[in-house]
């Protein structure tokens, strides 16, 4: 080694030498609140969040921490939407559709009826326009967001008596979540809004007729079966239920690219991973509570097409009434429609094969 090179290479360890102090404080964690819509209980969905929150400090090296916090501890479980907005917290983990009272655009990015199921929602998110499209839509609410989890297919719900035909939700008194009640009204039917830990209580005391919640793995914690044993299947109104992480627009632009894409990498590990669980848990919690009692049956056709009838014409309402609406449900509708023509074939015929097969 020459004497240049000798100084150069002095000057360049002098030069880190005297960086390293300031360095280490410039790299201080970036301290992060999430505030999820849903209560510790429902493990599945609010686990994502503590998923995601993991992997986005394990990656970073501790660069970016995320705290997370139940539902109503940073706010109410519904005020999500307005403090990412406001910049109150940086990030919250909520289902979209909670929120289609401000628009019913917000419905699409968790289920609408007989919407895409999981598979083709994941699909429309991250090889679509969906992507695109919803954060678009989210840029007046200074949101950028990232899909952060499925439930699948959930179950139609309890029903204390038996459904025969569409006049037996004439009248019925259902709690069911936000979006779908609009189509369940169209139908004779009277949505409730009860919260989650109230609905055991006004089933058995006949408040209600009916509950909708998740699927098995979730109603099987709720006790359901023990006061409404009918058990029906499917959940037209959540063929695919997704949960959404959102973060706030500036504390997002304010991350280093690393940080940006740490923060991709997770929720996308968060968004896998808690269909997984669902998935992985079903079947189980199924069978004990069949053993308990339930008695599991698919709702009848003419329930199944009058909800399909009044949800079409509810999206062709939509259509003219909010233009937000119609540039992202046209997109989603004709995507629905190719994902049904193209599942219909290996997919669906693979399924009903294994599903009938003895194994
Ligand atoms: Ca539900």
């Amino acid at each position: 080694m020459d004497r240049r090179s000798l100084i150069k290479h002095a000057g360049i360890a002098g030069v880190l030498a005297a960086g390293a102090a300031p360095a280490v404080h410039a790299q201080a964690a970036i301290r992060w609140r999430l505030a999820s819509s849903f209560p510790k209980a429902l493990d599945t969905i609010y686990g994502a969040a503590e998923v995601f929150a993991k992997g986005v400090k394990d990656m970073s090296g501790g660069k970016l921490e995320i705290s997370v916090h139940p539902g109503g501890e940073l706010m109410p479980a519904f005020g999500v939407v307005d403090g990412v907005q406001q910049g109150t917290v940086e990030c919250a983990h909520t289902a979209p559709y909670y929120f289609h009272g401000k628009d019913e655009t917000f419905a699409i990015g968790t289920a609408i009826p007989f919407g895409l199921n999981s598979r083709q929602l994941t699909a429309w998110f991250y090889d679509g326009n969906g992507m695109k499209l919803m954060r678009e839509f989210y840029k007046e609410y200074n949101i950028v967001n990232f899909p952060g989890g499925n439930t699948g297919a959930q179950m139609g719900g309890w029903y204390r008596k038996e459904i025969k035909s569409k006049d037996d939700i004439k009248g019925l008194k259902m709690r069911i979540g936000g979006f779908a009640g609009r189509v369940l009204t169209m139908m004779g039917g009277v949505p409730q809004n009860i919260p989650g830990g109230e609905i055991y209580q006004a089933l058995e005391k006949g408040t209600i007729d009916a509950t909708e919640w998740v699927g098995p793995y979730d109603d099987e914690k709720l006790g359901f079966q023990k006061v409404a044993k009918n058990y029906y299947y499917p959940g037209w109104w959540e063929g695919g239920a997704q949960l959404d992480f959102y973060i706030n627009q500036k504390a997002f632009d304010a991350l280093t690219p690393e940080l940006k894409a740490i923060v991709e990498s997770a929720a996308s590990y968060a968004h896998t991973e808690m269909q997984a669980r669902y998935d992985a848990r079903n079947p189980a919690a199924l069978k004990r509570l069949v053993a308990g009692g339930a008695k599991v049956l698919p709702f009848p056709k003419d329930v199944m097409d009058e909800a399909f009838k009044h949800s079409m014409a509810l999206y062709d309402e939509l259509n003219t009434k909010n233009p937000k609406w119609k540039k992202v449900y046209e997109d989603y509708s004709s995507f629905r429609k190719d994902q049904n023509l193209w599942f219909r074939f290996t997919e669906a015929q693979f399924d009903r094969y294994m599903q009938s097969a003895k194994l």
